[in-house]
């Protein structure tokens, strides 16, 4: 057991989880978070939902109640950045020249946006979404009338184009693919979102890339593929994000889309280990996996906190994640993208949930769109199928009135 100190590099949600979970689970000793965003540990998925739509601030969602790091006598660290990792000497260098040791280190450095490589990228008006500080400032310019273009059809985009009609502004999505989230859902449940989003007034751009960002000082328009511009006064980029691995890849840790970690979170070097958004972990199949949600962080998180402790947990995740855009939800559970058969359920509300098959019949995944209440219970008993083994047939999966918890017990006698 280490008897120096736990450091952990960000207190973004996986860092703030660890931090908490290792008082919660008795850690008596040291505690260092390096904070490079310089404030209060907060949740990011409000900031395209209830910030953008102007009903919360992101101080509304902090991870670390205020009194947290006083009571629990956490070495927190505002502000400064890791610059570096000794790996002999086990020492994290630091942005203010200072470093600090450590028994175990835990990198949760988080992931940073795409950037778009064309010209006009620094111009004022054209944001990023990943930060308080990026939700602030693309709220600000949220006003009515305003002409907004959102570069990337996927969830952070479509939740910032719903959040912007709400406050009044015209939408324009520009997407590269075919057709929205491709990466995400399967094209019944992307086409039920597009429609929602054009009820409300977003207008979709398919099939066309964004080649230039136009303007003197500020964006006034975009060029797209074709020759075509839209005029604009504020643009997001939102076409995904990249995992943060310099620290890590400097100090010589392997890497792989991501911080490689084994099953128990631990990287190549037995001191340090990784979770959350950078961290590329090994799945039940061999395969290296990296998640970039909510629960994902929460439980890595925790769970390399009771790792470091010597806890050896392997991490077997069932994948889940969800999205909000106006009054509906999107959940998906399980892997989706290893389904080779698609079987749509559609609920009475207008919900259509949708569960994924491989060639053997048996549901690797589930998702669906639409209200809380039937999404939640479907996928949440898409899931129970998938742990317990259980495969309904076809037509009960698809058929509203058949209750699949009461067709599952069957299934089990
Ligand atoms: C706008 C938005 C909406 C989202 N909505 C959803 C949703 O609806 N559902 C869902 O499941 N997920 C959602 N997510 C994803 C979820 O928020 C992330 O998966 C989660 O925040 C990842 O946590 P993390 O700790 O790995 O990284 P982060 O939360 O990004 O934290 C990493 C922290 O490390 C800091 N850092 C990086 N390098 C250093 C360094 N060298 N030194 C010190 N500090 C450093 C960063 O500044 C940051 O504070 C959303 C994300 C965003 C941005």
């Amino acid at each position: 057991m280490p008897h120096d100190g736990i450091v952990i590099v960000g207190s973004g949600h996986a860092g703030a989880r660890a931090a908490q979970s290792l008082r919660a689970n008795g850690w008596q000793h040291r505690i260092s978070v390096i904070d490079g965003e310089g404030c209060a540990p907060y949740e990011r998925p409000p900031l395209s939902k209830a910030v953008l739509s102007g009903k919360s601030r992101p101080e509304d969602a902090v991870l670390f109640p205020q009194d947290f790091v006083e009571q629990h006598g956490i070495d927190f660290r505002s502000g400064v950045r890791a610059v570096g990792i000794d790996r002999d000497t086990r020492q994290v260098r630091l942005s203010n020249d200072d470093a600090v040791s450590y028994g175990r280190l835990l990198l949760t450095p988080g992931a940073e946006p795409r950037l778009l490589d064309i010209p006009g990228r620094e111009l004022e008006g054209v944001f990023s979404l990943r930060t308080a500080v990026d939700a602030c400032g693309l709220s600000g310019q949220l006003l009515p009338g305003a002409d907004v273009v959102i570069v990337g059809g996927g969830l952070i985009g479509l939740e910032v184009a719903a959040s912007a009609i709400q406050r009044g502004c015209s939408v324009t999505v520009i997407e590269a693919g075919p057709r929205l989230m491709t990466r995400a859902v399967p094209p019944e449940l992307a086409e039920l979102i597009r429609l929602l989003h054009e009820t409300r007034g977003v207008r979709f751009i398919l099939g066309r890339q964004a080649v230039a960002l136009l303007g003197s000082q500020r964006i006034e328009a975009l060029r797209m593929d074709d020759g075509s511009t839209l005029a604009c006064t504020a643009a997001l980029i939102s076409i995904g994000v990249t995992p943060r691995t310099d620290l890590a890849l400097a100090a010589g840790l392997e890497i792989e889309n991501g911080i490689a970690v084994d099953c128990f979170l631990k990287t190549s070097d037995p001191f340090i280990y990784a979770a959350g958004d950078a961290c590329a972990f090994k799945n039940g199949d061999g395969s290296r996996l990296r998640l970039e949600c909510w629960k994902n962080a929460e439980d890595q998180g925790a769970l390399a906190a009771r790792n470091m402790m010597g806890a050896n947990e392997p991490y077997t995740p069932m994948p889940w994640m969800w999205s909000d855009q106006y009054d509906r939800t999107m959940q998906i559970a399980g892997h989706p993208e290893l389904g080779e058969q698609h079987v749509a359920r559609h609920c009475p509300d207008g919900s259509l949930l949708v569960y994924h098959l491989d060639a053997n019949d048996a549901i690797v995944g589930v998702s669906g769109f639409g209200s809380l209440r039937e999404i939640a219970r479907g996928v949440r008993t898409g899931q129970m199928l998938m742990q317990r083994g259980i495969h309904p047939a076809k037509e009960a999966l698809q058929n509203p009135k058949i209750d699949l918890k009461a067709a599952a017990k069957v299934a089990a006698g």
